[in-house]
């Protein structure tokens, strides 16, 4: 299975080109889909989606034609949005149950057993008599999953699914997706680093509009190995520093600043060889677009 977008387009009514001929190549598995705010991510999200169109391009999900064939995709899709709204009186059973019915799940005996596993699968079986308004960010997002789960789909879609999730929660939600993502295509839209380097075996980095890399993230990670260097300076120096080499990022330590810079040779004056991340390569890709340090 592989989904094949090709020279997708779009421009709002306002002017804004939020996809500016995007092509990329998804496999089975998960696949992390990397940019700042503004980048494009849900605009593209929604429109794999069905839910907006583009103003051209294609996008095949093996031979069926997502664009055209809108409820073929629509019946073979999961979709966890953003702002996932829910009921909040609605108990989580119930909830469920509706969604199975709405996707064409008729008889009740067999929703009744869909719905208790994936109650079961996500872990709140024993929540299914509360009502939705109650859940924490944590479970709001498992449930989104499940909800997503319905109709057995081929290709969920996930769009910043960790924001507000404390480390705990998060980590539960990490658990839960890599399951999913073994046998469906899984397109995971972030702007969180460690959520892709954690669960993404492919990934792309896109910023305003535009496809900067496509790679696994291992791939990603050797393009910029040993160009990497770090120097603690204090937070007045900052300006100076930028004037004179390449700054991907800073990170506020103790008071101090933490500088990395990418450089093709050592750069001396006290900078120190670092091993690359992934953040990296996220920052190194996003500043031929955008300065990373405002963002
Ligand atoms: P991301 O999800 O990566 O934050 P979006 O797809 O939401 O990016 O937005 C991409 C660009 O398109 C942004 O500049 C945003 O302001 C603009 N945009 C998004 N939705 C609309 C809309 N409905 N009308 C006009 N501009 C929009």
């Amino acid at each position: 299975m592989e989904l094949l977008i090709k020279n997708l387009s779009k421009t709002y009514p306002n002017g804004v080109r939020a996809l500016n001929d995007i092509s990329l190549t998804i496999p089975h598995g998960m696949f992390g889909l990397l940019g700042p705010n503004g980048a494009g991510k849900s605009t593209l999200m929604r429109t794999i989606s069905t839910l907006q169109d583009a103003d051209s391009g294609s996008i095949m999900l093996d031979d069926i034609n997502v664009l055209e064939d809108k409820q073929t995709i629509r019946e073979r899709l999961g979709y966890l949005p953003q702002d996932f709204g829910l009921y909040p009186r609605i108990n989580a059973e119930v909830m469920l149950d509706h969604i199975a019915q709405m996707k064409g799940i008729g008889k009740k005996s067999e929703r009744k057993v869909l719905v208790e596993s994936l109650l079961q699968k996500v872990n709140l079986f024993k929540d299914r008599k509360k009502g939705l308004g109650t859940f924490s960010g944590g479970m709001r997002q498992r449930f989104g999953i499940a909800q997503a789960l319905v109709g057995n789909p081929s290709l969920i879609i996930v769009d910043e699914p960790t924001a507000g999730l404390d480390p705990s929660e998060r980590n539960r939600f990490y658990n839960l997706l890599s399951e999913i993502g073994e046998n469906t295509i899984v397109i995971l839209s972030t702007h969180i680093v460690e959520d892709v380097n954690t669960l993404c075996s492919n990934m792309a980095i896109i910023c305003q509009g535009e496809v900067l890399m496509q790679c696994k993230p291992k791939e990603g990670i050797a393009t910029v190995q040993g160009k990497i260097y770090k120097k603690a300076i204090n937070k007045d120096e900052l300006d100076s520093y930028r004037n004179d080499y390449q700054v991907i990022s800073t990170k506020l330590i103790e008071g101090r600043l933490s500088l990395r810079i990418q450089a093709d040779t050592d750069p001396g004056n006290g900078f120190e060889a670092t091993p690359a991340d992934l953040e990296d390569v996220y920052f190194s890709n996003i500043s031929k677009k955008v300065d990373p340090i405002t963002i």
